[in-house]
């Protein structure tokens, strides 16, 4: 790293924020890429976030990210934000205009995308019912990425009926119905299913177990991953010896990080072999 009068900076805004993957990845580009910049992580407290924010023009920051509890907190704060992190009520990325103004926008739905469309190609939208298990921030996203890509059935299945009655409320105006089954009926749930996606936290290191009768599941439906520590979940494991084609939660995690970077360091950059071994090495170190 090339440290200048010029340096370009960004950074990622949580409390706490030392788990995160963020610097590991935004590092790897720039190293790459041989640029004159840093990201850095910002320890920023809930009740310091409007200062925070508004420092970032004056300190000549491009941007950041921000990471939890702050998804929800900045939307208030930023001068813009755009329709889409509007509509998923969480944004994950500032970039500071020329102006010194500052926009939100929520790049885990094209993280979750470009993931898809790289570890699943011959995945399509007509395939069949997509399920998702989860209604926090990041079934919405899954949820706005599968209704962008012109998913037509997708079925809803949470632990708490009520929250996934609200995200299927506030998606359905994008969408129309999102059908909503009860968490004791997620194996029933992947009858004729064509993708079904993880999006609670169980199966993390720590966390329980996803336990899922998948002898309904057709040989033909992607299954995928947003939990990314242990990178081959239990679900993806069990799937994968059934023969369907997996796709696991690292490379949502590389993927949502490109429209930041590239909007603060003007330089496009790839999700390689390379970079998802740098960050997956930074996960093996941390556990
Ligand atoms: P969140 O808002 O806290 O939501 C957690 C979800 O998990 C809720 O739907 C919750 O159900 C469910 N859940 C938790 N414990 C459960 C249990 N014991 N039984 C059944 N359901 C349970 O979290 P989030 O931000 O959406 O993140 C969810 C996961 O996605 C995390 O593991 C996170 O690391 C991962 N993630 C990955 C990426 C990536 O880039 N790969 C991006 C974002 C998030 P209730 O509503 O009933 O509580």
């Amino acid at each position: 790293m090339r440290i200048t009068g010029r340096t370009k900076l960004a950074g990622i805004m949580g409390w706490p924020v030392a788990h995160s993957r963020s610097p590991a990845l935004h590092n790897f580009w720039l190293d790459e890429q041989s640029l004159d910049g840093a990201y850095v992580p910002l320890p920023v407290r809930p009740e310091e976030l409007v200062q925070a924010l508004r420092a970032l023009p004056v300190l000549g920051f491009r941007g950041c990210n921000l990471t939890i509890p702050h998804k929800q907190m900045a939307l208030s704060v930023v001068d813009r934000v755009e329709p889409l992190a509007r509509r998923i009520g969480a944004m994950n990325t500032v970039i500071v205009a020329a102006d010194g103004s500052l926009e939100g926008r929520n790049t885990d739905v094209y993280g979750f995308r470009e993931n898809l469309r790289e570890g699943a190609p011959d995945w399509r939208p007509t395939r069949g019912p997509a399920i998702v298990l989860g209604a926090g921030g990041a079934a919405r996203a899954v949820l706005a990425a599968l209704i962008e890509m012109g998913v037509t059935e997708l079925r809803l299945v949470n632990r708490t009926r009520g929250r996934a009655e609200q995200v299927a409320e506030e998606l359905a105006a994008a969408h129309g119905r999102i059908a909503i089954l009860p968490w004791e009926a997620r194996g029933a749930a992947l009858e004729d299913a064509g993708l079904l996606v993880n999006a609670t936290s169980l199966g993390m290191t720590g966390e329980p177990e996803l336990a899922i009768d998948l002898s309904r599941l057709p040989p033909t439906a992607v299954v995928a991953d947003l939990v990314y520590v242990p990178l081959e979940t239990a679900l993806l494991a069990a799937a994968r010896r059934l023969g369907n084609r997996v796709v696991d939660g690292l490379g949502m995690l590389l993927h949502q990080g490109r429209p930041g970077f590239e909007a603060w360091f003007g330089t496009p950059v790839s999700v390689t072999r390379e970079l998802r071994a740098a960050v997956l090495s930074t996960l093996v170190a941390q556990r």
